[in-house]
């Protein structure tokens, strides 16, 4: 019998079927049941290893979930799906000239050679708040000497200090992560710019040999972002393995993918409550990355003229623009005393925009509540105030999102991405363990 079974069993057992009435006695047994399985730690319940560590199971819960939570979830990439997504990113595609995945930032006349340079020793800081290149490049301009790996090797904290980042969190992580790139660098006795030759031009190489690197802070995410930035900005040219990067798996492209409907699972995803050691996270993160390479591969295969050289490509409009811009609740409805209702694209609003717009008088307005633009035709209120139909880069422009349909027709637009809470340190699973005897255990924010 496994955890589960066993759990249900004993809950069973103390069920009574027949009474409309949990009497006091077996509802507590029935609560002291459910937080033995969930939160507590069996004495013999065995061991898993994470980070490089051994744990006791969490609870006898957290034993089933990892060895099933991939059948619970079972989690599926819809090909007709992809296919509309495929179709929807060829318009976009084609009303943007390309544009629209192709984003540039302000390199600040910076060339090729240093735009490596100030990305490499800084893209690992890029976590709790950061700087952005601008402000990065304006550092460098006025005292190169500063991105110098032999300098910062040997003093990391004052590199630290020197780009601005103290007053951010985590110093000594900051600090470590500044001195093993610098180190990584001198161990293949190379400049940066020059990083990519060590590696044959070879991206899949470098990027294993970022990642693999103790303690640089380069993990999947932020070397895929550096490599993408590489190659999009023209620094590194004719390089081999770009399709090998995936988007960049997170909450937002998560989210389009589940509520477009391209990935879905045979139940809402749980919470991370349940998710103990990230275990669905992991998954859907995973199988996010493969939705969204079949996407790009039916693009590619469907309109091979002007598709997109590697599945990463697709970052800035899915997570920057659909993803933070468009299927958001950014829609506010509001009403006034004289019974006027009307929507509007910000929340600070304190005015009714009805009676301003007859009278030219300011009366107070109460917002109610936020929706999706997808869900009413007003939705345009809010998308024609966004950056990216502001940029006026589609023609003609986007009014609605132009997911919109699909999510109706395969998805849901209500589904939630999933969160996930660390192993370790504070506000860590590791922090949480309690036996079924003491009782208590848990997380403290
Ligand atoms: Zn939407
Ligand atoms: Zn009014």
């Amino acid at each position: 019998m496994d955890e589960l079974n066993q759990f249900a069993a004993n809950v069973a057992d103390l069920y009574n079927a027949g009474s409309d009435k949990l009497d006091l006695p077996t509802a507590r047994k029935i609560v002291k049941e459910i937080n033995t399985f969930l939160f507590t730690c069996p004495s013999n319940i065995g061991s898993v290893y994470e980070l490089g560590q051994k744990f006791p199971y969490f609870s006898a819960f957290h034993k089933y979930w990892h060895l099933h939570h991939r059948d619970i979830l079972n989690l599926q990439i819809s090909d007709e799906a992809c296919e509309k997504v495929a179709d929807e990113l060829h318009e976009v595609y084609v009303r943007t000239e390309g544009k629209a995945f192709a984003e540039i930032y302000d390199t600040n006349g910076l060339s090729a050679d240093e735009i490596c340079r100030v990305r490499l020793l800084t893209a690992n800081q890029d976590f709790r708040g950061s700087r952005n290149f601008k402000e990065l490049s304006e550092i460098y301009l006025s005292d190169p000497t500063i991105f110098d790996e032999k300098q910062i090797i040997n003093s990391p904290a004052d590199f630290v200090k020197s780009i601005g980042i103290t007053e951010l969190s985590q110093n000594d992580k900051r600090v470590r992560y500044a001195k093993q790139i610098s180190q990584f660098l001198l161990e293949h006795n190379s400049a940066p710019y020059d990083i990519i030759k060590v590696f044959d031009n070879d991206v899949t190489r470098l990027r294993n040999a970022l990642i693999e690197f103790d303690g640089a802070g380069y993990g999947n995410k932020k070397t895929d972002m550096f490599i993408r930035d590489m190659v999009v900005l023209g620094v590194w040219n004719r390089v081999k393995g770009f399709d090998d990067i995936d988007v960049a798996s997170d909450v937002n492209t998560i989210k389009i993918a589940l509520r477009t409907g391209i990935l879905t699972s045979e139940i809402p995803l749980i919470s991370s409550f349940l998710d103990i050691f990230c275990y669905q996270y992991g998954y859907v993160d995973e199988t996010n990355a493969l939705a969204w390479r079949r996407v790009w591969k039916i693009w590619t295969d469907k309109y091979p003229n002007e598709a997109i050289s590697s599945p990463c490509l697709l970052d800035y409009f899915i997570y920057n623009v659909v993803g933070k811009q468009f299927c958001k609740l950014s829609l506010c409805y509001f009403v006034c005393e004289d019974g006027h209702s009307f929507y509007w694209h910000s929340a600070n609003n304190r005015t009714c925009q009805v009676c301003y717009k007859e009278t030219k008088e300011r009366k107070k307005a109460k917002m109610l509540y936020k929706l999706l633009p997808c869900d009413v035709d007003e939705g345009y209120i809010a998308i024609d105030k966004t950056p990216f139909v502001q940029s006026k880069i589609a023609n003609p422009n986007y009014h609605q999102c132009p997911f919109k349909r699909i999510c109706e027709q395969y998805g849901n637009k209500n589904l939630m991405p999933p969160k996930s809470i660390s192993i370790m340190g504070q506000t860590g699973w590791n922090s949480a363990y309690t036996t079924e005897n003491s009782g208590g255990g848990g997380l403290m924010a």
